[in-house]
């Protein structure tokens, strides 16, 4: 399988058609776009039968093989079967579930959700950055090399990020927060990492000094060069297709084996940098029998308002709401890209005019286009959500079926019930646990919620911890002291 940029860098030759982990230790292809395979692999009536039964492992591989055809077969199976245990999944809802690695629960007929939050952290993140951290290791074995992270987080992403990369050989993190921003559960969680490879940097400042130090190192060619620079946003490839496994698992969780494999499900999906949801769009387009893809945002609406309209406006960063489901709150979504280039009908010209008014700091309007008719074909339809329907929400939903739910969870299950379809099954991702969110569950149920045993305390574990100034120049001597 190769890889082409969605901004037509492979219009050049083969060269510019890497294989699955030439890319993996990147982010953006070099002619700024992003990578994309040169076409979906094709999911047969056949494989669709026999997949059915495999474990969470096995289904990976089954998937993972079509996408990655440059780590042989036996590596492959090593890696993910490392990946996706019990032992790692081990927070599932329901005692007994562990096998599953994302068990689905049934609310009622038709309507379920999708665990994806039973991992190290409680938040779907760690569905593909687990498998990232093994990846990644495996790789800078092979290749004899060493990288070093550099992220900034609010939460979700960087916890992830380092309990994924906890640990592994030639893989050092150091991640950079806004000092006293985050929870005190969420803190805990990053700063009581003890591994020598994990470097926490909480920066005196807003999670936007975080980012803007971590582009200024980026931007530093030689530094970076020097010294490794990588990182693990969400426009990584090789996470979006780790992603797209649950989708199947999650239909073959939600339909019955009938022997055709042809029962529409229809999934809702909270989204902020509309990672998730790529992912569902290519199970899709390979063939995965999926009615609608619903996008949930919360008061943060960029593509609730593109799904709608037709116009794409990424917001200023002073536009951007703080919200009750903080791991949604984006300006832009950065893999949106990835299902534009598709709805053009990959023609990297179109993208390249399109993002040349978004990376110019302005918007894109469809209307009038060819392109809008053909958004329906894709599936996907919108809804947003804000703080006052969240706590509505999430009480609605324990109240009926005695099930808490996060914050972000929320936002999916109300706008998934403005397009229930009789005889067509609702899949609603649950991507975090409700312990991570709980000053809003008590606001909504007036009640602590749920922790899972291993948590119990952590806030009180010693912390490692360097706390800085908003100052790239530190960060970059602090890194480079510790080579
Ligand atoms: C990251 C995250 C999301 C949004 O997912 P995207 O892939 O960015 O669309 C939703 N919910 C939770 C809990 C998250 O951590």
């Amino acid at each position: 399988m190769r890889y082409i940029s969605t901004r037509g860098a492979h219009e050049n030759g083969n060269a510019a058609r890497p294989q699955f982990c030439d890319i993996l230790l990147g982010g953006l292809a070099p002619d700024g776009g992003l990578y994309l395979p040169e076409q979906y692999p094709r999911v047969t009536a056949a494989e669709l039968a026999e997949w059915r039964t495999l474990s969470y492992a096995e289904l990976a591989l089954a998937i993972l093989k079509k996408f990655i055809t440059d780590i042989p077969a036996a590596d492959l199976e090593a890696i993910v079967k490392r990946t996706y245990t019990a032992e790692i999944y081990r927070h599932c809802r329901a005692e007994g579930d562990a096998n599953d690695i994302t068990p689905l629960t049934t609310l009622e007929p038709g309507l379920h959700l999708l665990e994806l939050s039973n991992g190290p952290t409680l938040a779907f993140k760690d569905m593909a950055m687990q498998l990232l951290g093994n990846l990644f290791e495996y790789e800078l074995a092979r290749r004899g090399e060493q990288i070093n992270i550099l992220g900034a987080t609010s939460g979700d992403t960087g916890s992830a990020a380092e309990y994924a990369m906890r640990g592994k050989r030639g893989v050092r993190v150091f991640m950079l927060s806004p000092e006293g921003k985050m929870s005190a559960f969420q803190r805990a969680q990053m700063y009581s990492l003890a591994d020598e490879n994990i470097h926490n940097i909480a920066i005196r400042g807003m999670f936007d000094d975080c980012q803007d130090i971590v582009k200024a190192v980026a931007n530093d060619a030689a530094f970076k060069a020097q010294y490794k620079i990588g990182a693990v946003n969400s426009i990584n490839w090789a996470r979006v297709a780790a992603q797209i496994i649950y989708y199947f698992k999650g239909w073959f969780a939600a339909t019955r084996d009938d022997g055709n494999n042809d029962e529409q499900v229809s999934f809702s999906v909270p989204s902020g940098n509309f990672g998730n949801i790529c992912a569902g769009h290519i199970a899709r387009m390979m063939g995965l029998p999926i009615r609608r893809l619903i996008l949930a945002t919360n008061e943060n609406d960029v593509l609730d308002e593109f799904f709608r309209t037709g116009i794409y406006r990424p917001r200023k960063t002073a536009e951007t709401h703080v919200t009750s489901s903080p791991s949604m709150d984006i300006s832009k979504a950065s893999n949106f890209e990835r299902f534009i280039f598709d709805l053009v009908g990959r023609d990297p010209a179109a993208i390249r005019e399109l993002w040349g008014k978004v990376d110019a700091g302005g918007a894109f309007d469809l209307n009038g286009t060819p392109w809008l008719a053909r958004l329906s074909e894709f599936g996907f339809v919108s809804g947003r959500s804000a703080h006052a329907d969240r706590l509505a929400t999430i009480r609605t939903v324990w109240q009926r079926y005695q099930i808490m739910i996060d914050t972000h969870t929320a936002d999916a299950f109300r706008v998934a019930q403005q397009y229930r379809e009789t005889g067509v099954p609702m899949v609603v991702l649950e991507t975090a646990q409700p312990v991570k969110f709980a000053e809003t569950i008590r606001e909504a149920l007036g009640r602590d919620p749920d922790r899972p045993a291993d948590f119990a305390g952590i806030e009180a574990l010693p912390q490692r911890v360097t706390v800085m100034d908003a100052d790239a120049d530190a960060v970059k001597a602090f890194i480079a002291a510790r080579m």
